[in-house]
C-alpha cells in the first residue's frame, strides 16, 4: 500500500456532511494543541469504534475506516445492534453514499495511513474532522 497524506482531506472529499461528524482527534497532552493520530491494529480499531458507538448517545451511527488501497470497513450501530461491513471504494465519495443509503444520523471516519508496523500489526489512523 502506498501512503496517502490525509492532512488536507475534508468530509466533503468523502461526500459527507461535516455537521454529522461525531469523532474528534485526541489532542496532545503536552499543551501544544496538536491533534494526534491513533495507533490500532485491525482488532483494536473495531474495539475502539464499537466502544465509542456504545458510549455515544445515538442509535443510528456509523464509523468508517478507509485505507489507501481504496477499501473501507465500517461498524454501524443500528438501534442496539451492531453490524460490520466494508468493501472496495471506486470513488472516495462512495463513503458518503454508503452513509446516505444506510439512513443513519451520525458518522465518524478514520483514515489509515497504510504504513503497517510489522511488529504489532498497527496502522496509524487519523480522525477526519
Ligand atoms: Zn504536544
Amino acid at each position: 500500500m502506498t501512503a496517502i497524506d490525509w492532512d488536507i482531506w475534508t468530509p466533503k472529499d468523502f461526500g459527507l456532511d461535516p455537521n454529522k461528524n461525531i469523532l474528534q482527534a485526541p489532542i496532545c497532552d503536552c499543551g501544544c494543541g496538536q491533534k494526534m493520530s491513533m495507533l490500532f491494529n485491525d482488532k483494536q480499531w473495531k474495539e475502539f469504534a464499537m466502544s465509542f458507538l456504545h458510549e455515544y448517545d445515538c442509535d443510528w451511527s456509523i464509523i468508517f475506516a478507509v485505507h489507501p488501497n481504496k477499501t473501507m470497513e465500517f461498524i454501524i450501530r443500528n438501534d442496539t445492534k451492531y453490524g460490520f461491513g466494508g468493501g472496495a471504494i471506486e470513488n472516495w465519495k462512495d463513503v458518503g453514499k454508503t452513509f446516505d443509503e444506510a439512513e443513519l444520523v451520525n458518522w465518524g471516519l478514520m483514515m489509515d495511513d497504510g504504513l503497517y508496523n510489522a511488529l504489532n500489526g498497527q496502522h496509524k489512523y487519523k480522525i477526519l474532522e
